[in-house]
């Protein structure tokens, strides 16, 4: 389909549902195309928001962590959306999937959508870093896609190390001197303005050493890791469509589901309160066959076992020690939101005063909300990086989700002109938290 046709189509599709009409095209379209997608809100006269977004995650459907001001957000098609409103529930079109990217737009290599970077752009800008940067900056390679473990292509698993390298500098081991701090971003493949932002912390840093005191300050005692994309397949499948791209969130294993039913959610995955229940094979929070079942999740698990120090009794509301080193950052769009462990349940963390000092400098500096366990949404993320870091090892985990809830920068696919206020408004951000690697708990509580 050209642009312009799907853009009329969607156009269509917006003025068909507000005014509450049936379009019989689009629903006795034989395979409904991501082009259909668009953002509604569902609200029910007879349950609670937190009951409703429960219940609709449960039975499958794309539940968003956006505000739930005007009622769940859901990612839906045009079928769906109607399917939900002859069940009874009332369905709010809020905006499209896409934003259009200028005719005139000329796509510069390994770049899609406007601007952002696929799998292998990411995979050279790595490569050029270090190729000009020797004395600051070490490229590792951490695991392998799930593809790539079945000889079908794929990617490995790249972590950068940035830091003014000195002897025993970005070892694959808990023996260096500098304390660590690792952002990590699109794990969820679709969520595209992470990525962009883990490739402006790289430059950023690499072309700041010298010049801004920060900076200089920051490489000399830290070790700043960066693991650009932490999900290359799915972000393979995103870019595959150039000017819609597809929204795709998992990896790429195969699981007899079609479409974007296919794969794990990473971000259900881990080896901290895996949970079975958190969705079915198709469904976009299926947490795979078992813990840490996929191969980038073992990579992630195993690299950064590697390079922290496990300073926390297993149990989990034994606290880590105040010797504990080191901060971790998982990128994920939208809702603007700071989010601390646990993820798993509404009982404060151990470390709740030091873990939540922390995420409350971040929301000084990007403004969003700081929130932990279900943050008011009633359901759990269980089997989350950044439980597990904190759970497993002790080290504070955080989640940025980048981007506002409404506005024409937000949902999965902002314009990429939205990069530059998402940038600065979280490089503060970045900046504090990596600096508390020295010392995040001060107080041991
Ligand atoms: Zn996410």
């Amino acid at each position: 389909m050209t642009r312009i046709s799907r853009l009329r189509r969607l156009i269509v599709a917006g003025a068909a549902v507000l005014l509450g009409l049936t379009m019989p095209g689009s629903a006795t379209a034989a395979v409904p195309s991501t082009t259909e997608l668009a953002y509604y809100d569902v609200t029910s006269a007879a349950t609670t928001t937190g009951g409703l977004a429960a219940d609709l995650n449960r039975r499958g459907y794309d539940v968003l962590e956006g505000s739930m001001t005007n009622g769940v957000p859901i990612l839906a098609s045009a079928s769906d959306a109607q399917r939900l409103r002859r069940g009874g529930l009332t369905v709010r079109y809020a905006g499209p999937l896409y934003q259009p990217v200028p005719a005139s737009f000329v796509a510069a290599a390994d770049t899609y959508y406007g601007g952002y970077h696929t799998a292998a752009g990411h995979e050279t800008h790595n490569a050029a870093v270090v190729a000009a940067h020797p004395d600051l900056a070490v490229l590792r390679t951490i695991g392998s896609s799930w593809l790539k473990t079945q000889g079908s292509g794929g990617h490995s698993i790249q972590a950068l190390c940035i830091t003014k390298i000195a002897s025993g500098d970005c070892a694959l081991n808990t023996s260096g001197s500098k304390p660590k701090f690792t952002l990590m971003a699109q794990m969820h493949a679709r969520e595209l303005a992470t990525g962009e932002l883990a490739y402006k912390w790289i430059d950023y840093l690499v072309s700041n050493y010298g010049t801004t005191a920060a900076v200089t300050n920051l490489m000399n005692t830290t070790e700043l890791w960066i693991i650009p994309i932490a999900n290359p397949d799915g972000v393979d499948i995103v870019s595959s469509n150039s000017t819609s791209p597809v929204s795709q969130r998992k990896n790429a294993h195969t699981n007899g589901c079609s479409g974007t039913g296919k794969g794990v959610d990473l971000n259900r995955n881990s080896s901290y309160h895996w949970d079975v229940n958190q969705g079915t094979k198709c469904s976009e929070t299926y947490p795979g066959a078992g813990a840490a079942s996929e191969p980038e999740t073992q990579g992630i698990q195993g690299f950064l076992s590697q390079i922290y120090r496990d300073t926390k009794p297993a149990a989990d509301f034994s606290a880590a020690t105040t010797a504990t080193t080191g901060t971790f950052l998982t990128l994920h769009s939208y809702a603007e939101l700071n989010i601390y462990p646990y993820g798993w349940t509404n009982t404060i963390a151990p470390n709740n005063t030091d873990l939540k000092t922390i995420a409350t400098a971040m929301g000084k500096s990007n403004g969003y909300d700081v929130v932990h366990g279900d943050g008011g949404l009633n359901y759990f993320a269980p089997g989350a990086t950044d439980d597990w870091i904190y759970g497993t090892l002790g080290v504070p985990g955080y989640t940025i989700e980048v981007g506002p809830s409404s506005s024409s920068c937000s949902g999965f696919f902002p314009k990429y002109t939205c990069m530059t206020s998402f940038w600065n408004l979280n490089l503060p951000a970045f900046m504090s938290l990596a600096t508390a690697a020295a010392r995040p708990y001060p107080t041991g509580s």
